[in-house]
């Protein structure tokens, strides 16, 4: 059997990845907070850890490994977003517009996710829907002296719990002095941290006996992944940026609740993600939806392959010209791939690349090497294991394969399109829709992004005067 290696935060070093039952690899992953569209950050956890998945599979079938991840549809960034929607003339009652808002959310989430390749995990638990299981860990919590009520609010006593602050490698006192803790009349002390809170009548709530309230973030990944996983599961993923406190929020209640089990036993957490060299920020003019890159004419295919290129422990940056590169590479090898059968697994070398520790920057090499050596069969396998050259996700480079200078130009004019929809440009977009039409060229929005095709019709010299 393959020996998969990965980087284990907790330990600080690479180790020989060892399933608690190798008949049951379980892995848990935080999930998205609904109630907006996820950023090209929110993106790179999604990818690397279908990578996991991907590899997981292969090495132990893919009925022995299950893989859960959230979506927190319970908390204040959504209850804000409803009330700005309430403010702005939404006539619904409050939880009626949350209810709309999150579904809303999730569907375009799938949406999103599905065109970049990723596989759906095998449980995707809504929070709200495990809010009895929530309730029952808090009350465990607080009868084993872990957490106590006051003020309609339940609190988890940091302190009570030894290891607080290992994942992270810093102390509690450390921890106070670095970071913004909220100082509050019903904490015992600074750094505890909400397990429930009480809810206006407007606001969702639920009866519990600290009166009617509702979860704080982190009990909602304790209480769900003891409920689908057990109590002690192979891997916990996420963003770096979740290791402190969210992770470390996890683990404390976690542990204290269930002093037996182990929680995770490996925890990975992938590097963040930069646009050209900088942080992505509103203010710079530089933040983008996957669905802004999507309408921008990046096929899913194309940005995943863009991810794929940098190790997940090492910040990524998303490029054009990366993009450029990609998108080349991809259309050069689906047509050596092109009607050929798959090898039954996938090179060796790619397999071992992407076993020490998710090397994906490494597979991508040996994909190249197998591309060099006329090997397509092997190509087109071990592509697979990356969910790359898959037969549903082509149809782009086909349609671009027909006539390579307009293909450049649509691109293009597609690109000033999704940016004068942006910047509310109407006339511009209306005009560029207009201009496509009458030059033959037929664009449909898909939730893959925007698709086009020539029309028999087309006349190069119409589609070259929208410039
Ligand atoms: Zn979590």
């Amino acid at each position: 059997m393959t020996t998969i290696r990965l980087t284990n935060t907790k330990a600080r070093r690479k180790e020989v990845f060892e399933p608690i039952d190798p008949t049951k690899v379980r892995m848990y992953v935080c999930g998205p907070t609904v109630y907006d569209r996820a950023h090209i950050g929110n993106a790179r956890p999604v990818i690397v850890f279908d990578v996991l998945y991907r590899l997981l599979r292969h090495v132990y079938g893919a009925d022995h490994v299950t893989y859960v991840r959230n979506f927190t549809d319970v908390d204040d960034k959504i209850n804000a977003r409803a009330a700005e929607m309430k403010a702005a003339g939404d006539t619904r009652p409050l939880e009626a517009i949350i209810r709309a808002l999150t579904d809303e959310t999730i569907g375009w989430y799938h949406a999103d996710m599905d065109a970049l390749g990723a596989l759906r995990p095998d449980r995707e638990p809504r929070a709200t829907e495990w809010i009895g299981a929530m309730i029952a860990m808090i009350e465990d919590l607080i009868g084993k002296g872990h957490a106590y009520a006051k003020e309609g609010h339940v609190l988890f006593r940091v302190r009570s719990y030894e290891g607080y602050g290992q994942l992270s490698g810093r102390s509690v006192d450390d921890m106070i002095a670095g970071a913004r803790v909220e100082v509050a009349p019903f904490k015992e002390d600074p750094m505890d941290f909400v397990l429930w809170k009480p809810s206006s009548d407007e606001l969702p709530g639920w009866d519990s006996t600290w009166g009617r309230g509702r979860p704080g973030w982190h009990i909602e990944c304790s209480a769900m992944s003891r409920e689908l996983l057990g109590e002690s599961f192979d891997i916990h993923g996420g963003g770096i940026d979740l290791q402190f406190p969210h992770h470390e929020n996890e683990i404390a209640q976690s542990m204290c609740a269930h002093p037996k089990g182990g929680f995770a036993k490996v925890w990975m957490h992938n590097e963040m993600l930069q646009v050209e060299g900088k942080k992505m920020s509103k203010s710079l003019g530089n933040f983008f939806t996957v669905r802004d890159l999507l309408d921008q004419g990046h096929p899913g295919e194309v940005i995943r392959f863009v991810y794929l290129g940098t190790h997940y422990a090492k910040p990524m940056d998303w490029t054009e010209e990366k993009a450029r590169q990609a998108e080349a590479t991809l259309r050069k090898w689906r047509g050596l791939v092109a009607g050929i059968e798959p090898a039954p697994s996938p090179a060796p070398s790619v397999i071992a690349a992407l076993a020490d520790d998710l090397n994906t920057a490494g597979a991508i090499a040996e994909l190249h090497a197998l591309a060099g050596a006329g090997d397509t069969a092997g190509l087109k396998a071990s592509a697979a294991l990356l969910g790359l050259l898959d037969e549903t996700m082509g149809g782009w480079a086909e349609v671009r394969g027909a006539n390579a200078d307009a293909a450049a130009l649509i691109d293009e004019l597609l690109a000033a399109r999704a940016n004068a929809r942006k910047a509310k440009d109407f006339a511009r977009a209306d005009a560029l829709r207009d201009g496509f039409a009458a030059a033959g060229v037929i664009v449909k929005d898909t939730p893959q992004g925007a698709e086009w095709e020539l029309a028999p019709d087309f006349d190069p010299a119409k589609l070259e005067a929208l410039r």
